[in-house]
């Protein structure tokens, strides 16, 4: 009796043919997020992922690796035993010594079709003989305290505890894109959203150094370090809109200062795309949160773009962003009050409904490729 992990995925066992390239991509994570425990085994099982060799010390904190890999959609405890039912009971039995409770249901899988005993009899047999062995148990097939699993396969899994997992796609299956990061709550939440979708994502990052702290820049690097948790590891491309910043508020309409500065950053970030293997960009914006993200903002700030722009909370709600930003871990670094380069030069009345003819007039008052020329070539690299 071997006791050990069963990682279960969901829509990745609707892939058809490409299912086993979902699965492998899915252990390979796995293995990365468990790089640490030398001693611990991943192995792909029929339908599922085992992970063996977990020693109690390590229990939690492999735990809570797994819980940050995409494609998991729960963490189950089990023991491995033979096929046969004097193993399946003497492996239940022993499961069921170690957890309190005292109703319980047996649902039983039958994977391997030639063994004799359909699932209902083994449930029915499985729930016979631990309540004879645990006289005080009793059975409750609609709201259990405790629910002991029988999958027969190869070998037999009894399982208990399910541990939520993250769900979504294994990272690497959807891609690379670029998230424009900024050090506030809605962008890094982005990344996690396309991140979930098996999407690796890199981060874009402007500042305005000096008028924009150091400080500042290590607030997105702390965020980034939270990231590169779900992704793999993450890297931040440090891009200073300095100079830029200062010819759009020398020689632009201030009501038009921040959809402006927008577009040189998608214009930017756009050609880091193109240099970086990147096939999507990906920002923060929820549809009339403020206004540069109001329709005719958004409509004027995407025609700076030629690959497409993700923007995974356009119709999310503030409180349901930071609600996914408490759990991911980023909201207690993001309402930190350090400056961003958007809100160093506010306008008193941004233009809520920017017309897209005025903004490339102005726009053209700009010697913009030279400046982007010239913001590209100073771009720092941190790779977290
Ligand atoms: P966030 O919480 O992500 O900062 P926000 O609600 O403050 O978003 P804005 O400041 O209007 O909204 O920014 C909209 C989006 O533009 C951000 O979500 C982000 O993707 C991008 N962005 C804004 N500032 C920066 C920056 N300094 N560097 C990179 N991207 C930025
Ligand atoms: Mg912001």
């Amino acid at each position: 009796m071997k006791k050990l992990f069963l990682v279960r995925y969901g829509e990745i066992a609707l892939k058809g043919l490409n299912k086993n390239y979902f699965v492998d991509t899915l252990v390979r994570n796995i293995k990365y997020a468990l790089r640490m425990f030398e001693e611990v085994k991943v192995e792909k099982i029929q339908g599922r992922v085992a992970v063996y060799n977990v020693a109690d010390d390590i229990e939690s904190e492999v735990i809570s690796s797994l819980t940050k890999v995409f494609g998991i959609v729960a963490i189950t405890r089990a023991v491995q035993t033979a096929s046969d039912m004097e193993h399946i009971y003497q492996a239940a039995g022993e499961v069921m010594k170690d957890i309190r409770g005292n109703t319980f249901k047996v649902e039983s899988r039958r994977g391997d079709k030639s063994f004799p005993l359909t699932s209902p009899e083994i449930s029915s047999m499985v729930g016979s003989y631990l309540l004879d062995k645990y006289p005080s148990l009793k059975v409750d097939v609609h709201k259990p305290e405790i629910t002991i699993g029988v999958e027969v396969r190869k070998e037999t899994y009894i399982t208990y505890g399910d541990i939520p997992g993250q769900k979504g796609m294994p990272m690497g299956t959807a891609g690379r894109g670029g998230v424009l990061l900024s050090g506030g709550i809605d962008s890094p939440v982005a990344a996690y959203m396309m991140a979930r979708r098996g999407m690796k994502v890199t981060g874009i990052h402007f500042h305005s150094y000096p008028f924009t702290s150091l400080d500042a820049q290590r607030k997105v690097e702390d965020i980034g370090k939270i990231l590169s948790l779900y992704n793999n590891g993450f890297e931040i491309a440090m891009i200073s809109l300095t100079e830029i910043q200062q010819e759009i508020i020398k020689n632009c309409d201030e009501s038009y200062l921040t959809v402006i500065l927008r577009r040189f950053m998608i214009k930017c970030a756009r050609l880091y795309a193109e240099k970086n293997g990147l096939g999507a960009l990906i920002t923060g914006e929820s549809l009339g949160q403020v206004a540069s993200q109001t329709m005719e903002s958004i409509i004027c700030t995407d025609q700076a773009a030629d690959i497409p722009v993700f923007r995974p909370l356009i119709g999310t709600d503030k409180d349901d962003i930071i609600k996914i930003a408490q759990s991911i871990g980023t909201y207690e670094i993001s309402i930190k009050p350090f400056e961003d380069c958007c809100t160093v030069f506010v306008p008193k009345h941004p233009q809520t409904r920017p017309v897209l003819e005025k903004v490339l007039y102005q726009e053209s008052r700009l010697p913009a490729p030279e400046l982007i020329a010239k913001a590209m070539e100073n771009i720092e690299i941190i790779k977290l």
